[in-house]
């Protein structure tokens, strides 16, 4: 066997002990594992002299490197909203990277492309979008929504006479965005990027859930990019868009969704879900709650023509095709082969497995939720997705909760602060969750409070 062979068979036998220890271990790193990073800075931490062998390098990576993750790929992270890796993600994503493609174009990577296409068909069929819809894939919700508002820009732009790729925004007719006050942090980075600016926005009133309120949508006239949000971070709540989307239509606005993990409640047609398909542009990610590896965002635009308007590239050398070029709809040009693991994922569930493992990442959060308040604890929204918020008593007593939770490792939930108060966040987004596992947390919960 070459040593080539060797390397790779020896990772294979190292991945294989982390994924069997990954329901067991401590799910946060113990401070110790933590400081045994260290070891990376040989001699101090200059850049070394002398390469080290490839053999030498996995073994170092996992004694000192694995010890130091997070367990997101376990069954008992709450953390943030992340998912796990479904195990046809993981094996698709090995081959990739035993095949390093470049998906910046066709030519490059006809399974790169293929595949990419195909998944993004899917997605928008299983989210039930209108005919037209095309999209790309990129790193994460960031820049799907980066995406999404980019076509946005183009478009509403376009309409009363501006080039905005050609021209940029010097002299530009100004563009009305409208947000919720409870937009996610990231969109108002995305906002940035494009030079729409995160602080000149206009922000509409929620309610307790941190939904936007229709009736305090203001009046829209001119160039307007209205964003709604499917899936607050903290309450998980959705915008109303069959009342929002209606009106900001019939004043010729476009309609950009951050979706980033609440999209997916439209393959299961959830209720809170619906009118979302009458948007212009959604962002979603791949690696929250589909269950695919980090990183993947999917940026989705009805006006698919303003998306490829926004991001076409071309020169002589990268040859004229009859085929869908990757670059010519996202934001970079060489880029992974995100499509390979995506269509990985979306094959081994089919249209049911997606729908369960929705529907089934809900019910334990709606599980979470019983048994925390059958003990008295408050819960702070109303579970209708995979997000629940809990309150252990006073801020400090809910911190303290928090903080007992991840030293202890049985389970790793993070906090936020909602409404003013301290409260805990539980996420349920991971394809490997059983019910089991949420009744070990919550008694781990339940234990730890009381100390
Ligand atoms: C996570 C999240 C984002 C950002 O997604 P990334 O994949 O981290 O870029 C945006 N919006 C919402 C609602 C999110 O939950």
């Amino acid at each position: 066997m070459s040593s080539e062979q060797l390397l790779l068979q020896d990772v294979l036998a190292r991945s294989l002990r982390y994924i069997e220890a990954r329901a067991e271990r401590h799910v946060g790193p113990k401070a110790e594992d933590v400081a045994r990073l260290a070891e990376f800075r040989e001699d101090g931490g200059g850049f070394p002299a002398k390469g080290l062998e490839p053999s030498a390098i996995v073994e170092l990576l996992d004694r000192a490197g694995s010890p130091a993750t997070v367990a997101m790929t376990g069954p008992r992270y709450f953390g943030f909203v992340t998912g796990g890796a479904l195990p046809a993600a993981l094996a698709a994503s090995w081959l990739t990277g035993a095949w390093d493609q470049n998906a910046a174009m066709h030519i490059m990577s006809p399974v790169g492309a293929a595949l990419e296409e195909l998944s993004l068909e899917w997605i928008i069929d299983a989210l039930g979008l209108p005919a037209g819809t095309n999209g790309t894939l990129a790193t994460g919700a960031t820049m799907a929504n980066f995406c999404g508002l980019a076509a946005a820009r183009h478009r509403v732009l376009a309409n009363v006479g501006w080039d905005v790729e050609a021209q940029g925004l010097f002299g530009a007719p100004p563009i009305a965005v409208i947000v919720g006050d409870e937009a996610h942090v990231s969109l108002y980075k995305s906002l940035g990027m494009l030079g729409l600016g995160r602080e000149r926005v206009v922000k509409v009133a929620v309610d307790g859930q941190g939904r936007m309120r229709a009736d305090a949508l203001p009046a829209i006239s001119g160039p307007t990019i209205v964003c709604l949000q499917a899936g607050n971070v903290n309450t998980g709540g959705f915008d109303p868009a069959s009342a929002i989307i209606p009106l900001v239509k019939a004043a010729g606005a476009w309609v950009h969704v951050d979706g980033a993990f609440g999209l997916w409640a439209m393959a299961a047609k959830q209720p809170q879900a619906a009118g979302y398909e009458l948007a212009d542009s959604w962002a979603t990610d791949g690696h929250k709650w589909l269950n695919v590896s980090y990183d993947c965002g999917i940026a989705l635009v009805k006006d698919a023509p303003a998306l490829k308007s926004a991001m076409m590239l071309s020169a002589a050398y990268l040859t004229e095709s009859p085929h869908r070029e990757g670059s010519h709809w996202s934001p970079e040009s060489s880029r992974r082969a995100r499509g390979i693991e995506v269509w990985a994922a979306l094959r081994s569930l089919g249209r049911e497995g997606l729908v369960a493992m929705i529907e089934r990442c809900c019910n334990l959060a709606a599980r979470f939720e019983t048994g925390l308040r059958e003990v008295g604890f408050e819960i702070l929204n109303d579970v209708t997705l995979n997000q629940v918020m809990v309150s252990f008593g006073s801020d400090e007593k809910t911190r303290a909760v928090i903080q007992a939770v991840q030293d202890d490792g049985t389970c790793w939930c993070g906090g936020t602060v909602w409404r003013g108060r301290a409260a805990m966040r539980i996420s349920v987004s991971s394809w490997l969750t059983t019910e089991a596992d949420v009744d070990r947390s919550v008694a781990a919960m339940i234990r730890l409070s009381r100390q």
